[in-house]
């Protein structure tokens, strides 16, 4: 067995880990930062950028955004069923992280919405190539780059296994290197930064209640197990629950051609296999709320549909909604790319020549699917009586081919399960703090339930920087006592 000693471990390098340990570094505390993957980053490697508040971004931009607005808004949508202290601190500081995050050379993009009706509070990291997916990954090589310069002691390939505890104080941490050995390292203080349990399908159920693959969709990085989940409440921190940070998928989107995910991720009809509407299709958007609908339904599944005349329109005059995730606005090869995944296996697509024969091979009610067609292109020429969707998205199902895709309930892993406070101290179920234990990111995200907070985007890898740094701050005011 190796052994090692220093002030405070932290277990785990993805945003939150990075952050916490860059954070204690510069407030003075020795630091060893355990990861797991032979690479930091995590999850937020494939995302795009924190959430920041009041940042000189939204000035230059004329975006007006304050934290008191921030902070009532997220209130108000959580229905106050969260620590307020927690958010108030998190996003009061997140003006300030984003600077931090500068100072470090993370340069942004600017502030950008996720879609017209959230807020302007995305910081994309600028890359190399533009704006896309794994932006975020600049943002993570320079946190890592600072934590090196500061003396972190990083282990690579070595996964933490146990917190130490004696006499109810953390006294170190056990893991396992690369090679399988034992290591114990002796510390005051663990920081607990481990991401949730994304990839860990038996735990997904047993908290959650969703199958992995089956009604559930989600983005499963390897290596997210849970780890510090079990790790925290070993130890004696309150185990509060987990959910999916919900936000819907086509199915089998992964696999998908750029202009198939693009057109069916439209605000289409939608319905469900009953053959009815399920909501105001203009909020398709929200990937959350989608998600959240897709629960709802038997089967947890919904279906997107459009005709070839839409199809058209979406070619020839741009889609309705742009997502940033997809930039590319090009969706003329969709009929091709409906084939081809196919062909690839995807079974979540229908063609079909009629509404009928859709709703046939999707296994949607044939009759009721009909009869809402027919109800639907009606509102096209007046009004939407059911659900009040908007008139410019409006388009009747009149000419074939006609397709369909799945949707399915989705997310981009797990949040909550470590009860913390505002000072991200792990606390037990008296709300006590566990000496010496903190924990941050998406183990510790229990501020919206599983109901992403799209609205002000960026919330989620926002939550992780921002929490790790103040877990760094609690942590190393710690061990200086
Ligand atoms: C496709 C995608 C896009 C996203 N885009 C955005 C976005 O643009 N903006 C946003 O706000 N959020 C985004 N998110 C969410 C965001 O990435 C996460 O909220 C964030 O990464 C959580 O940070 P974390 O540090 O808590 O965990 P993670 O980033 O998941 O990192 C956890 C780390 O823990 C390590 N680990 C696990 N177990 C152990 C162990 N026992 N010992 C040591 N190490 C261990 C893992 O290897 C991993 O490196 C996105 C997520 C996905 C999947």
């Amino acid at each position: 067995m190796a052994n090692y000693e220093t002030q405070i471990v932290v277990i785990a390098g993805g945003p939150s880990g990075l952050s916490a340990a860059v954070q204690a570094a510069e407030d003075g505390a020795e630091v060893i930062l355990l990861e797991k993957a032979a690479a930091v980053g995590g999850a937020a490697n494939m995302g795009m950028g924190p959430l920041g508040i009041g940042t000189r971004y939204q000035k230059q931009q004329m975006i007006e955004i304050s934290v008191e607005k921030a902070f009532n808004m997220f209130m108000e949508y959580t229905h106050y069923n969260v620590d307020a202290r927690l958010v108030k601190r998190y996003f009061e500081q997140s003006a300030e992280t984003i600077e931090w995050l500068e100072d470090m050379g993370v340069e942004f993009e600017g502030a950008y919405r996720y879609f017209p009706k959230s807020e302007a509070t995305w910081h994309i990291v600028k890359t190399d190539q533009g704006i896309g997916p794994r932006a975020a990954s600049f943002m993570n090589r320079a946190l890592y780059a600072r934590a090196q310069e500061l003396g972190v002691k990083v282990l690579l390939e070595t996964a933490a296994r146990k917190i130490v505890m004696e006499e109810g104080k953390v006294a170190g941490v056990l893991g396992t290197d690369k090679d399988g050995n034992e290591i114990e390292i002796a510390c005051k203080a663990a920081i607990i930064c481990t991401g949730g349990a994304g990839c860990n399908k038996d735990f997904i159920k047993e908290e959650t209640g969703y199958i992995h693959g089956v009604d559930m969709f989600n983005f499963a990085i390897p290596g997210i197990m849970g780890d510090g989940l079990k790790m925290a409440w070993e130890a004696g921190a309150d185990h509060l629950p987990v959910r999916i940070e919900q936000a819907a998928n086509i199915e089998g989107i992964d696999d998908l051609p750029g202009s198939v995910a693009n057109v069916m991720g439209q605000p289409n009809l939608l319905v469900n296999t009953h053959g009815k509407r399920v909501m105001n299709e203009e909020h398709m958007q929200n990937t959350t709320f989608l998600s959240n609908v897709c629960s709802h339904q038997k089967d947890r599944v919904c279906f997107s549909l459009v005709d070839s005349s839409i199809v058209k329109y979406y070619m020839r005059n741009g889609v309705d909604h742009v997502c940033l995730v997809r930039p590319d606005p090009d969706v003329s090869d969709f009929a091709e790319g409906v084939k081809m995944a196919q062909e690839n296996g995807n079974e979540g697509l229908f063609i079909a020549d009629s509404i009928e024969e859709l709703a046939e091979k999707a296994g949607i009610d044939v009759d009721t699917l009909a009869d809402t067609v027919e109800e639907y292109n009606d509102f096209c020429d007046s009004v939407d009586e059911e659900f009040f969707k908007n008139k410019k998205y409006l388009r009747p199902l009149i000419k074939a081919p006609f397709y369909g895709a799945r949707i399915r309930p989705g997310g981009y892993g797990t949040v909550g399960g470590i009860r913390i406070n505002e000072n991200c101290e792990a606390c037990d179920k008296d709300f006590e703090p566990v000496t010496g234990l903190y924990a941050a990111g998406a183990d510790a995200c229990n501020i919206y339930d599983d109901s992403y907070m799209f609205l002000l985007p960026g919330n989620s890898m926002g939550f992780a920087v921002n929490t790790g740094r103040i877990a760094g701050m609690s942590a190393a005011e710690f061990v200086e006592d």
